[in-house]
């Protein structure tokens, strides 16, 4: 199977180019050519096996020029006991209609350790596939939470590096203590002076420097990002979809073929694509519904087919949703209209103007499948307090905009299809939005009482990777100025 791009039909390229790439040459993001079906049976044998067994199954229809030793290589790397869970994404039932996917059980606690734990591996084994010989470097500036997940993911990955540096005034106390413990021979850390813009700017000035290129080059060594439109990011997000079915299968809570809803807390929109994926795969899945915050412009988008980001931008308690340009929507609308010129014209658009309309034909599709909604910080937290006191059950932030909105969704439209909700990260990561959601008192607490207060609230165990930063040492208390940031990365290359 070959790779397209999104916005240049002549693009075609195998999945390990797509994966070390990541961007086509014109900005357009890479996609299968077709996607893999599968029937019933299939969908039926999933259900006894282990997330590492479905994960190889699901994987290899999309990298079908990977062996079966390379996908068993990268799986087992990825998915073991880094996470907390055997189950990898376990499946928690709420009632008969509600069924909460948990995927969050990775090492930083968020769902992007499902798709970060892998793509090292699929990373460097692309690499060698594609004959390129070199160390690759990766090189990530955060504002908190993709740093660390990536940090976990490629710590000890033989033939990588990973250099990391977050804003010293703009990530919070927990955020940087995870990265200034963080373990791996092969891992750096360390702080610029200045805002997100400040670091990611310096980041991106150090990318398109010819002159470190090529000091990189002759060094057999290369830099790459671990950016979120990575083929090799969204593929790993197909598997969960399948995962969760298959578990409902084994627990008879569906019988095979019986139709499902998704509802996914969505920011970038790479989360519900694979849902879609899924879907057109064959899984049985009816609608998909898209859940925002109050930057709910892809509520718009669902109800009107206009996509427009001329609009106040909000802070919120669900912070990884609060995006005004979802990267992923590229490939839907690819994947609806199959045509790389129509979307190139889309995203120029969207680049002059901010905005722009698809045609009546993709809005149908776009309706068909989808349903979108959007919620407030006050209807969240209300959300978390009403599970916890219905259900006993807790949950963080994203999560409750998903069940808030799915909510929403059964009351207008009286649809009682079974629904499986994404949960996107621990109640443990939110802790201080979600305590206060559950009417306890959190004045005057540091992060650790945090901590503390929600494991007592909830009932939850605290997870081990937040509760051991009480003891671990800190290994990196570097700052820098902007301009230095580039020795820096030479020093730690040696180089
Ligand atoms: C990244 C993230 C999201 C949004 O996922 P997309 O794939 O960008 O739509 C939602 N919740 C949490 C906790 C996240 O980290």
């Amino acid at each position: 199977m070959n790779y397209k791009s999104t916005r240049d039909s002549s693009v075609c390229v195998k999945s390990s180019e797509a994966i070390v790439k990541g961007l086509s040459h014109e900005g357009g993001l890479f996609l299968p050519e077709s996607i893999p079906t599968v029937d019933a049976a299939f969908v039926a044998s999933l259900a006894p096996m282990s997330y590492q067994e479905r994960a190889k199954k699901i994987l290899s229809l999309f990298l079908t020029d990977f062996t079966p030793e390379e996908i068993e290589y990268c799986v087992t790397g990825a998915y073991g006991d880094n996470f907390s869970s055997k189950k990898i994404a376990p499946v928690a039932k709420l009632d008969d209609k509600k069924h909460i996917l948990e995927l969050w059980h990775g090492p930083t606690c968020a769902f992007k350790d499902m798709a970060l734990q892998i793509l090292p591996y699929l990373l460097t084994t692309s690499m060698k596939k594609v004959g390129i010989d070199k160390e690759v470097v990766i090189l990530v500036a955060t504002s908190g939470d993709t740093g660390k997940a990536a940090l976990e993911g490629f710590k000890d990955v033989e033939g990588t590096k990973i250099i990391v540096f977050y804003p010293v005034d703009g990530v919070s106390r927990i955020q940087k203590l995870q990265m200034a413990t963080q373990d791996g021979e092969n891992v750096y850390v360390a702080s610029v002076k200045g805002n997100f813009d400040d670091a990611q700017s310096g980041v991106k000035m150090i990318f398109t420097n010819p002159d470190c290129e090529a000091k990189l080059d002759e060094n057999k060594k290369a830099f790459s990002s671990a950016n979120s439109i990575n083929w090799g990011r969204l593929v790993p997000q197909v598997v969960y979809y399948f995962s969760a079915y298959a578990d409902m299968l084994e627990k008879g809570d569906v019988t095979m073929g019986e139709e499902i809803n998704v509802c996914v807390p969505t920011g970038n929109f790479g989360n519900i694509l694979a849902a879609y994926y899924a879907k057109c795969m064959g899984l049985p899945v009816k609608k998909l519904i898209c859940a925002s915050n109050m930057n709910n412009v892809l509520t718009d988008f669902i109800k009107t087919g206009v996509y427009d980001k001329n609009r106040s931008f909000h802070t919120t308690i669900s912070p990884s949703m609060d995006i005004l340009i979802s990267s992923n929507l590229e490939r839907l609308l690819y994947l609806i209209s199959g045509d790389a010129n129509k979307v190139a014209g889309y995203m120029e658009s969207l680049k002059n103007e901010g905005k722009y309309t698809v045609e009546d034909a993709i809005k149908a599709v776009v309706t068909e499948n989808f349903a979108g909604g959007f919620c407030s910080d006050d209807e969240a937290k209300a959300t978390i307090g009403e599970h916890k006191a219905k259900f006993g059950y807790t949950m963080d932030t994203h999560t409750a905009v998903a069940v808030k909105v799915y909510d929403d969704y059964v009351a207008a439209t009286g649809d009682l299809t079974k629904t499986v909700i994404a949960s996107t990260a621990s109640p443990f990561k939110f802790n201080e939005a979600v305590l206060t959601a559950l009417g306890e008192d959190v004045s005057g607490k540091d992060e650790f009482e945090l901590l503390d207060a929600l494991n007592k609230a909830s009932g939850m165990e605290i997870p081990q990777s937040l509760n051991e930063l009480r003891v671990k040492d800190v290994r990196f208390t570097d700052v820098y100025e902007k301009t230095e940031m580039i020795d820096a990365v030479y020093k730690f290359l040696n180089i």
